[in-house]
């Protein structure tokens, strides 16, 4: 089934539901097409704060990507949501009280500050930089018998802080963080936490978990496999053939597409592996998002602004935005923009807004109908608290490079054998996106690049 077929059929329908999309009908033909003044947004789907692991407060966060100029923002911390519920427990954490009568009343996540910094510590700097940015009296802090305790701000109080229509729009969400499988969930008011010994059955458990438990959003949501090449985990090419209905695959992820076996695949070719097979058995295409999933946004080990997501849509709103990004009307980067993508049903044409001087490169990536099914395995030791594991080894014709042209301009009409194609733009000699020490070694993503979404014979867009 082409793209443009499949969301004819699954408009508010059964399978809409299985996108994240259970009563909005976004997926409605005409409307993008009909909207006449599209513009491209900027937004990261997946940052840490204080409420879990993060090393700053929240409001310095979200004040941060703003003043970076994103569009749109989700803070993300590891399984918890930024409610109103009083808790002292959360992501590797426990510091309740004995006496919770000084918390009478209150509300949100309090921390307990720690003497000396260490994962995931709230220390004196984290605090002072909050009232260094925003005033003595912006954060609530409580001397008790048992420690110093910090409250955290909310997702309610950071809206209205921060949040400005048409400027800048924060988006509710969390990272389900198994200790397999890590996903993301966002545009959702509550969370949920799953275990499962098998990466596979937990990359599959998450998604369905997902469709029951926002079964009654009002709203769409996303649900993005995050950091799938990982250093405790991989989520191979075949855990995904199961749920065609997974949508979202998050390409670029900070530093932490670790232990790269190039027999095996590098997160492009799990994408590509992905789509040749989704391609091939007529399912939804398998869309990618780029963020930096930074836990520090001053660090400059823990690289902020490396890597977003940019949406074409009619408006900086939940709806238009979750809702472009689900009929494709996205590219991910690293520092390179499209000014324009397009595809008329058989040639997918790009131009580049480079934004950073250099000679650029676009080539043309997809995989032929008559690819090599064929998979094969290697054997990966268990070292550094990573199980030992088998990686799948596909063919690597999946995914190569069908044409390449040097400019800022480029088109490229499928073959009657292309199962699809799609766009990477880099500036040439760029190399790798993240330069710490450890990155050298691991990283594989692109810098000043930019991956268009596949596209095949007969999408629109
Ligand atoms: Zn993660
Ligand atoms: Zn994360």
């Amino acid at each position: 089934m082409k793209r443009r077929d499949f969301l004819k059929t699954t408009a508010g329908g059964v399978l809409a539901a299985g996108l994240g999309f259970p009563r909005v009908n976004l997926l409605a033909d005409e409307a993008p097409q009909a909207a006449p003044a599209l513009r491209w947004y900027k937004g990261n789907f997946h940052c840490h704060s204080q409420w879990s692991d993060g090393h700053d407060l929240p409001e310095v966060v979200v004040s941060e990507y703003k003043k970076h100029g994103y569009d749109f923002f989700s803070l993300t911390d590891h399984n918890i949501l930024h409610n109103d519920d009083l808790r002292f427990t959360g992501f590797a954490m426990n510091f309740t009280p004995k006496d919770m009568k000084p918390f009478e009343g209150e509300t949100s996540f309090w921390k307990r500050m720690a003497a000396g910094p260490g994962w995931p510590n709230l220390i004196q700097e984290n605090v002072d930089k909050a009232k260094e940015m925003f005033g003595e009296d912006s954060v609530r802090i409580k001397e008790t018998d048992e420690g110093t305790y910090v409250r955290m701000k909310t997702e309610k109080e950071l809206r209205e802080q921060f949040a400005e229509p048409g400027k800048f729009l924060l988006i509710p969400g969390f990272e389900m963080t198994a200790q397999w499988v890590h996903v993301n969930l966002i545009n959702v008011n509550k969370d949920f936490f799953l275990e499962d010994p098998s990466i596979e059955n937990l990359v599959s458990a998450s998604f369905d978990k997902a469709l029951e438990f926002y079964a009654d959003n009002k709203e769409p949501y996303l649900f993005t496999l995050n950091h799938p090449l990982w250093q405790y985990y991989n989520i191979q090419p075949s855990y995904m053939f199961a749920r065609p209905g997974i949508r979202f695959l998050e390409l670029t992820n900070n530093d932490t597409q670790w232990q790269y076996y190039p027999e095996a695949w590098d997160p492009e070719q799990l994408w590509d592996i992905v789509n040749a097979h989704r391609a091939k058995n007529g399912q939804p295409a398998l869309l990618a998002t780029g963020t930096d999933d930074s836990h520090g946004v001053f660090r400059k080990d823990y690289l902020a602004y490396h890597g977003w997501t940019k949406v074409r849509a009619a408006s900086l709103d939940v709806n238009s935005i979750l809702g472009a990004l689900q009929q494709g009307q996205s590219y991910v980067s690293t520092g390179c923009d499209f000014a324009d993508i397009s595809f008329d049903g058989k040639t997918l044409a790009v131009k580049l807004d480079p934004q950073t001087e250099g000679d650029y490169r676009i080539e043309f990536i997809g995989a032929k109908k008559d690819y090599d099914e064929t998979v094969k395995y290697i054997d990966v030791p268990g070292e550094g608290g990573r199980p030992a594991r088998k990686l799948e080894c596909w063919s690597k014709e999946i995914g190569k490079v069908l044409e390449s042209v040097d400019g800022l301009e480029a088109s490229y009409t499928l073959k009657p054998d292309d199962l699809f194609v799609r766009a990477k733009a880099y500036r040439i000699g760029a190399g790798y996106a993240y330069h710490g020490e450890a990155a050298k070694q691991h990283t594989l993503v692109t810098a000043d690049c930019a991956w268009s979404q596949p596209y095949r014979d007969g999408d629109k867009f």
